[in-house]
């Protein structure tokens, strides 16, 4: 059975990386296909098909012998077998569920790039949310003080504000897909003593900003709590992202939640109209199930995301659709939901009198 592929060698090599992360692989499996499409990208179709049948496609930088295989195939219209097997077993639903809410949503707050721990370009997690029918996507790269993960001096943010600028107006070129925004945001991390760790003026500059504990996850109850209610009582903070810190499984192993006040929290958080994140990514399940019931009675906000390190983690958006739907999270009160402009609007610090 061979079926046509019309498409070209690149989406081909797209396609298998985006299956590849969603489907959870290693980082360095998936590496493969991405740096080949990149090798592949800039050179004319029949150059392409030259060196297809030269047998000469592995001498293309960052090309192998599996990704020449899926190349060679493309670039004679049949569908490489790579793929096919990837279409066949892993293009499935992720997750049983959600799928109400998954359609409801209309962007991701949290992603990150190869500008701090992600592993693509800023402009590949654009088109790629662009293909899954975003109408936006907020770029949150780190902050400073995660060093383990590159996190973003305040003249790098402002080096990737530029990006992101010229990376919507090159979208907005390709004409078409109109509609698409890359929003610009940040997760700061929330330093010891609830202040957040990027200067206010550059804050402002933003869209959209997750705030989130990444150190000293086991500081002691009664400290933890004022930390997180300093946080979120913040004006510039928009999202509480993973509040408990907690690592369900994974390549990282398992981590206990951090331990602090959630009624006081979430009672901070509803005041002051912060979301509480239902973190999507399947290690983490942050909150657990009873902090979202909790959450939820409290009046809170909710953001569903999918905290995205590589573009085919995009779809993990349902994995937290699905938990939201469990526990009868309504869609208004997920400001993901929103439309663009109402997003905005709420995410805009102006907010003093709260
Ligand atoms: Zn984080
Ligand atoms: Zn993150």
């Amino acid at each position: 059975m061979s079926e046509t592929w019309d498409d070209g060698p690149v989406a081909a090599l797209r396609r298998i990386a985006f299956l590849l992360e969603r489907s959870r692989a290693d980082t360095y499996k998936v590496q493969a296909f991405r740096k080949a499409a990149a090798a592949v990208l800039p050179l004319s179709e029949d150059e392409v098909r030259a060196r297809a049948e030269a047998g000469t496609l592995k001498e293309l930088p960052g090309v192998g012998a599996s990704t020449a295989a899926v190349i060679a195939d493309a670039v004679a219209g049949r569908v490489p077998e790579r793929l096919a097997k990837l279409e066949r077993e892993e293009a499935g639903p992720l997750v049983d569920g959600g799928t109400e809410l998954r359609a409801a949503l209309r962007g991701d707050l949290h992603s990150h790039s190869d500008w701090s721990d992600g592993g693509s370009p800023i402009e590949e997690m654009a088109f790629t949310a662009m293909e899954l029918g975003h109408e936006y996507l907020v770029l949150t790269d780190h902050s400073p003080r995660l060093t383990v993960a590159n996190g973003l001096s305040a003249a790098r943010l402002t080096k990737q504000l530029g990006v992101v600028d010229a990376v919507n107006q090159h979208l907005r070129q390709q004409g078409g897909e109109e509609g698409f925004t890359l929003l610009k945001g940040i997760e700061v991390d929330i330093l010891d003593d609830g202040g957040l760790d990027q200067s206010e003026e550059l804050l402002d500059r933003l869209d959209v900003r997750v705030a989130s504990v990444h150190s000293k996850l086991k500081m002691e109850p009664e400290a933890m709590t004022r930390r997180m209610i300093a946080a979120v009582r913040n004006p510039r903070t928009n999202v509480l992202g993973h509040c408990t810190g907690r690592m369900v499984m994974g390549s990282r192993g398992t981590r206990d939640q951090s331990r602090f006040d959630a009624r006081a929290v979430f009672e901070a958080c509803a005041e002051h109209g912060t979301a509480v994140e239902i973190n999507a990514r399947p290690e983490r399940r942050d909150p657990p199930g009873e902090l979202i019931d909790l959450a939820l009675e409290l009046g809170c906000l909710f953001s569903i995301d999918s905290d995205s390190h590589a573009p085919g983690q995009l779809d993990f958006l349902i994995y937290g659709c699905a938990r939201a739907e469990e526990h009868h999270v309504p869609a208004d009160r997920i400001v993901n939901t929103w439309p663009r402009e109402r997003l905005l609007d709420w995410a805009t610090p102006t907010r003093s009198d709260h």
